[in-house]
Formats: structure tokens, C-alpha cells, sequence
């Protein structure tokens, strides 16, 4: 369960608000036409991981967990663009969460064709609904 402390909005974050506002049309950062590319695009988080490992060395973790690890680490570069080793911020939830939805989808998606499968073709004659 987290702290009052680490569930914030990425509106009450100054750092987060001044890119979030770069776009007016946006309400939250994960609306921000730069999330995705930046945190989502497996060729990116790839490229930016190599990054990591040059130097800093291989991370522990494989799979799943870097790949958050690494989403999370691009997340903060983009709004912070640098931060000391030793300092630490709060991911705002809504961060968080969109990028263990999306997770967890890729992870399903994996493990099961539900995703996959394509909606049957409806007939002429039936009811959109
Ligand atoms: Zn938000």
C-alpha cells in the first residue's frame, strides 16, 4: 500500500506540470504526445538501456522488471533530465500505474491469444450491438 508521500498526481510535481504543459490540450503527463515514445517504444527502452549497462554495468534484473526499470528511468530523464545518484523523487501514480497496465497487458498478451483474436465479422443483417 503506498504512503500519503508516494501517491502524488503528476500535476502537484512542478517538474512533471512544466512538461505536461509544454502541450495545453494536456491533462495528465501520460496524455503528453512524448510519453509514449519515450517510455513505451521497446526500440527506445532498448537503445536507453544499452545506455544503462555502458555505464553502469548489467542491471540485475531481466525481462519484465528491467524493462519497468528502464521505463521508469527514461520517465525521469525526460522531466528531470539529470538527477544526482543519490537523490530520489516520487513517480506519480498515474505514471505508475499506466505503466503496470500496460504490463501486465503485454504480459497476458503473451500468455494468451485474447488479444489476438480478431472480433467476428457481424452479418449484414445484424444489429451493430
Ligand atoms: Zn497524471
Amino acid at each position: 500500500m503506498p504512503s500519503a508521500r508516494e501517491c502524488v498526481c503528476c500535476c502537484e510535481v512542478s517538474k512533471i506540470d512544466d512538461v505536461k504543459n509544454e502541450h495545453t490540450d494536456t491533462a495528465c503527463i501520460t496524455d503528453n504526445p512524448g510519453f509514449h515514445p519515450l517510455c513505451l517504444d521497446t526500440h527506445v527502452l532498448k537503445v536507453a538501456y544499452y545506455q544503462y549497462r555502458q555505464q553502469y554495468g548489467e542491471h540485475p534484473y531481466h525481462g519484465n522488471e528491467r524493462n519497468r526499470y528502464t521505463e521508469y528511468r527514461q520517465f525521469l530523464r525526460w522531466c528531470w533530465q539529470f538527477l544526482g545518484k543519490e537523490v530520489r523523487v516520487v513517480i506519480p501514480s498515474c505514471v505508475l500505474f499506466f505503466l503496470l497496465l500496460l504490463s501486465l497487458i503485454y504480459i497476458f498478451s503473451l500468455k494468451s491469444d485474447f488479444l489476438k483474436k480478431k472480433p467476428k465479422k457481424k452479418k449484414n443483417n445484424e444489429a451493430p450491438f
